[in-house]
Formats: structure tokens, sequence, C-alpha cells
């Protein structure tokens, strides 16, 4: 069954783990302090941005 076994890539490199990040990637705050809907937000934003791309190519 190792035919199953896969780990999920995107574009041919391996995912990286799903952090909880202390740090905000898009502030730089911690993100335990202040408010960090317009980070998610972009961030969300970026991700369909991404998706839209690879949709096209
Ligand atoms: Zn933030």
């Amino acid at each position: 069954m190792t035919a199953l076994r896969r780990t999920t890539k995107i574009r041919g490199a391996p995912m990286r783990p799903l952090d909880l990040q202390t740090i905000c990637d898009k502030c730089g705050y911690s993100r335990a302090h202040g408010n960090h809907d317009k980070c998610s937000k972009a961030r969300q934003a970026e991700m369909a941005e991404l998706r839209a791309r690879e949709k096209q190519s």
C-alpha cells in the first residue's frame, strides 16, 4: 500500500507542515497581540491568487 502514501506537494516541493506560528508572517508581530484580520485576509487573497494562477497555466 505504499502507493497510497503520498506527501502533499505544491509545485513539486513538499508542503510545509501546518505551522501554528507565534509570529504573524504578514506584519511580524506576535499573533497573540493585536488585530490580524487584515493579515489573514491578505493571506487568503494571496492563496486565492496563487490558485487562480495555477489554474491558468
Ligand atoms: Zn499580522
